[in-house]
């Protein structure tokens, strides 16, 4: 593959990273003290991002029809590389337009797509993802929140748990069971829920990783009509599997470990640390690690960008990013040492992340184990 970018795509990030250096000064996200997902930073991010829009940077890979740029996998990549190079000042709208806005595109209805996609593309609403309940995470299929059909609507009943930013959302997408009880995976439909739907409630849940932005979502008897399902009934996990193929690697983490590097690696040098070599050495390991996830993750991107259909590689590169966010996660506690307890220091900051990157989105042994039957080809057992 080329690693270079190609002249388009590199005009498209010298834009983007002009537009980034006057909208995002220094320390934009911790300015008051607070961090991702405080009330703060979330009103910064709706202010962002339909700056970001009003350029044609939000949905720059969207089909020009729907308020995208048309400009393919590579430049959707950038965007995110840069974004979370800058701690992610889009906040949860990441979601939205990596994959629940393309799901919409590629499985609505001529209605849905109408109603749904120009928000989205503008920056003007948010997003959040149920699947994970409290006993169903990563056996997703085994979810038990209900959808029962009455008349033209749908009554859902259940619960859903970590919510990401659920409490800020207008809407929700959502997974619940349409067949019967032991119907599995075929047995699930996804609706596209206005959070704002009586019988919706959201109670916030502190959390080691969560910085206020987990939740969990009771649903008693929420009616909606049968034109909020995406897709067709029973055929959610099929629209779930394709649509989030690329999200294991669609959160560009490393771009940000890397960036928490550089500030411990400031944080050390202006100590004198790193004229120890043992230090110095553990620094250019996780910076090795870092740089191994870009390479692993920019193979998964070229798949992309030649349109062929996804390959285990996109395990081997989330294993990778969370290798390396784990490994300056470490290094910030070990350098830092008690400073790492300061609230909101970098240390304490990284590691929080860290944690949260190995169960977000699949977990790493997961992964470890999908690495170890689909590439190495270990016996099960
Ligand atoms: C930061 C963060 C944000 C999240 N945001 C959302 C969100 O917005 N929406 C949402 O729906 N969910 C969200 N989640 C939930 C997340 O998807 C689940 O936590 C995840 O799928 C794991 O499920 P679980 O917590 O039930 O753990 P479990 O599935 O019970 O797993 C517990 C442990 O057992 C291990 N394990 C389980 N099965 C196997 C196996 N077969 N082989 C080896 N090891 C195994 C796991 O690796 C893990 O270490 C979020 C989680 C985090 C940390």
């Amino acid at each position: 593959m080329e690693f270079a970018l190609a002249d388009a795509d590199a005009a498209f990030q010298d834009e983007l990273i002009g537009f980034l250096n006057r909208e995002l000064t220094d320390g934009w996200d911790r300015a008051d003290g607070t961090g991702l997902g405080s009330a703060v930073y979330t009103d910064f991010s709706r202010t962002f991002v339909k700056r970001l829009a009003s350029r044609g940077h939000l949905t720059p890979h969207w089909p020009k029809e729907y308020g995208g740029g048309g400009r393919g996998a590579w430049q959707h990549f950038v965007l995110g590389e840069e974004l979370w190079k800058r701690g992610e000042p889009r906040g949860p709208q990441y979601m939205n337009v990596n994959w629940v806005g393309p799901a919409i595109i590629k499985y609505g209805t001529p209605e849905q797509r109408a109603e749904l996609l120009p928000p989205i593309a503008r920056g003007e609403v948010q997003w959040c993802q149920g699947f994970s309940e409290p006993e169903a995470g990563t056996d997703l299929a085994s979810l038990q929140t209900r959808a029962v059909r009455d008349g033209d609507d749908y009554v859902i009943t259940g619960q859903k748990i970590w919510t990401s930013y659920a409490h800020g959302a207008d809407y929700c997408f959502l997974l619940a069971r349409t067949g019967t009880a032991a119907s599995g995976r075929d047995g699930i439909s996804v609706f596209l829920l206005p959070m704002r739907t009586p019988g919706v409630e959201v109670r916030r849940i502190d959390g080691v990783v969560g910085d206020d932005s987990f939740n969990e979502v009771f649903l008693t008897d929420v009616r909606v009509p049968a034109t909020a399902m995406l897709g067709e009934e029973n055929r959610g996990w099929s629209i779930v599997r394709r649509t989030l193929a690329y999200e294991r690697v669609g959160a560009p983490r490393y771009a940000r470990a890397a960036l928490v590097l550089d500030g411990l690696a400031d944080w050390a040098a202006a100590r004198g640390l790193l004229a120890d070599s043992s230090v110095a050495e553990r620094f250019g390991h996780a910076r090795a690690l870092c740089e191994a996830a870009r390479i692993l993750v920019y193979r998964v991107i070229d798949e992309r960008a030649k349109d062929m259909e996804p390959t285990p590689h996109a395990y081997q590169a989330r294993a990778a990013m969370v290798q390396a966010e784990r490994a300056v996660g470490d290094l910030a506690l070990d350098v830092m040492g008690p400073e790492a307890l300061v609230a909101d220091s970098l240390g304490d900051a990284q590691f929080r992340n860290s944690l949260g990157a190995g169960i977000a989105a699949g977990s790493y042994e997961v992964q470890l184990n999908l690495i170890a039957r689909l590439v190495l080809e270990l016996p099960k057992e």
